[in-house]
């Protein structure tokens, strides 16, 4: 049998492991170590990559010196890296190298936490891992977590607790051809994430069942409108449920005013759900745990540690101080799955749509000791640093604007040239856009850096997201060079330029 080649039964030799494994390791901290060297978005077309893959699985298993080959010749050229530390789009994340451990453990131990006893250590490191948290993000104690993959994931089982907590046999009557049941109302700001709509379609609530309550001038939802419509729908016969506040929203990570919307749900006695994917782990920065503020009265929240806690994806926690509730809206026992402990010990199973479970906890669990609370805290405050340097040099150059407030890591801006003599309003707008999406494209295709757009009061709007942690000064002084090189090109130019 040659070295790298699969025996005839059973897996990879011990001795091959330990030896591939070692070049794999090392391989992985030269990539990490020279991740911005790598065209951050990929420079691909579709299909780049499937055109150099055969169509049809090998016969007989390949040298694993081969397939470890291929992998560095094929995949790096074909992905985005969200390891570069001048990745700026949507939100930045880092798979940091403690993370990186976890991960790596994680595969080998293949723990399944469907049930305690299926994952002992698994189930109690979750529960140690979000409880150290839980105190760093400075929530109450009442607040009990619970890993799932995805903020969309945690929402979603949110949602379907508030849901339960009406008390109306969902569970076991559903919600089809009942003429019982009024239409529900869950509630959550314009600026809210997708991912509350989709969890609403998911659950059989339908897009109808959202109310999308309008924003104020600085993005943070309008209060009172929100108190309105409760009241309209009330009188109109609906059943509202739910409010979904966001801290930290998508597009420009404002804060919604959470404690005059919890103020609202306990008039209203309707469930309050946070959405701090991105934000909440900010909250483990002293100084700016005001985000958070009011999120003591919510019901559940939902944060990424796989967003801004330098965590591999996927980790997404939910908290909830009603986890009685969940389970009753998810734990269903068949005679395979009983356990003599079942009444002493958490089941994860019970807290969800899924049976298995992978051991994520561990790689948490990893991060926070290597790099303690100050550490976390440090790297945090450095983006947010490094976010304010970027927005005041764009506040003071001529040709730039900042098109929302800059509360935490991520700065909304555009390039903003004088109208010309005589030139329509609208035509102007759209010359802005245009400028604005070309200027995005033309830095993206350098492979320096990547950021991504949204849509702020109707104009093109460039983001500029820091949560990578190998992002240093020097990488956003370069993509702001790069911006304004590109605006300078684009001016000269005088093409048909959007300019
Ligand atoms: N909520 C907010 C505020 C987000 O910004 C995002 C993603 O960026 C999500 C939810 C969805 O996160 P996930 O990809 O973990 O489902």
């Amino acid at each position: 049998m040659g070295r790298g080649v699969a025996p005839p039964v059973g897996d990879m030799s011990a001795e091959d492991f330990r030896r591939y494994g070692h070049e794999l390791i090392d391989w992985i901290s030269k990539y990490l170590e020279h991740a911005g060297r790598y065209f951050v978005l990929a420079p691909v077309r579709p299909g780049a990559l499937r055109s150099q893959i055969p169509q049809s699985p090998p016969h007989n298993g390949e040298n694993i010196e081969e397939i470890l080959a291929d992998v560095e010749r094929l995949i790096p050229p074909s992905l985005t890296h969200w390891n570069h530390p001048a990745f700026f789009a949507y939100f930045a994340t880092s798979a940091s190298a403690p993370g990186i451990f976890g991960e790596l453990l994680c595969a080998a131990f293949n723990a399944n936490a469907m049930l305690w006893r299926t994952a002992p250590a698994a189930t109690e490191l979750e529960e140690v891992a979000l409880d150290w948290l839980r105190q760093m993000m400075n929530l109450p104690a009442e607040f009990d977590g619970i890993i799932y993959d995805t903020a969309s994931i945690s929402s979603m089982h949110a949602i379907a607790a508030a849901r339960e907590n009406l008390n109306l046999r969902i569970r076991e009557d559903g919600m089809s051809g009942r003429a019982d049941l009024p239409l529900l109302r869950a509630y959550a700001s314009e600026q809210a994430h997708s991912s509350i709509e989709k969890a609403l379609i998911t659950l059989g609530l339908g897009q109808r069942s959202l109310c999308k309550i309008p924003t104020r001038a600085d993005f943070r939802m309008d209060v009172e409108a929100l108190n309105q419509a409760i009241e309209k729908d009330r009188e109109a016969g609906l059943l509202p449920f739910c409010v979904v506040a966001t801290v930290g929203t998508t597009s420009m990570t404002s804060i919604d005013p959470v404690p005059a919307i919890a103020d609202c749900c306990e008039r209203h006695k309707l469930w309050l759900h946070v959405d701090a994917a991105y934000a909440g782990s900010a909250a483990v920065v002293p100084e700016l745990r005001y985000i958070l503020e009011g999120c003591e009265r919510a019901d559940s929240l939902v944060t990424n540690p796989h967003k801004w806690l330098f965590t591999p994806l996927d980790l997404s926690v939910l908290y909830c101080r009603r986890m009685d509730v969940l389970r009753r809206a998810f734990s269903l026992v068949p005679e395979y799955l009983r356990t003599a402990e079942q009444e002493m010990v958490r089941n994860g199973m019970d807290y969800g749509i899924q049976l298995g479970r992978r051991f994520r906890a561990l790689k948490l669990w990893m991060i926070i000791r290597y790099f303690g609370h100050e550490g976390l805290a440090a790297r945090i405050r450095e983006h947010c640093r490094l976010a304010q340097l970027f927005a005041s040099w764009v506040r003071e150059a001529r040709d730039w604007e900042l098109l929302a407030p800059v509360p935490l890591s991520t700065v909304c801006f555009r390039a903003c040239v004088p109208q010309r003599e005589g030139e329509r309003g609208e035509a102007y707008a759209a010359r802005l856009d245009a400028l604005n999406e070309e200027l995005m494209r033309a830095v993206n295709a350098t492979g320096e850096a990547f950021l991504s757009h949204t849509r702020l009061h109707d104009k093109l709007t460039l983001r500029l997201a820091i949560g990578n942690i190998r992002t240093t000064e020097a990488h956003v002084r370069r993509a702001w060079q790069l911006l304004n090189e590109h605006l300078g090109r684009a001016s000269e130019a005088g093409r048909p330029s959007p300019l």
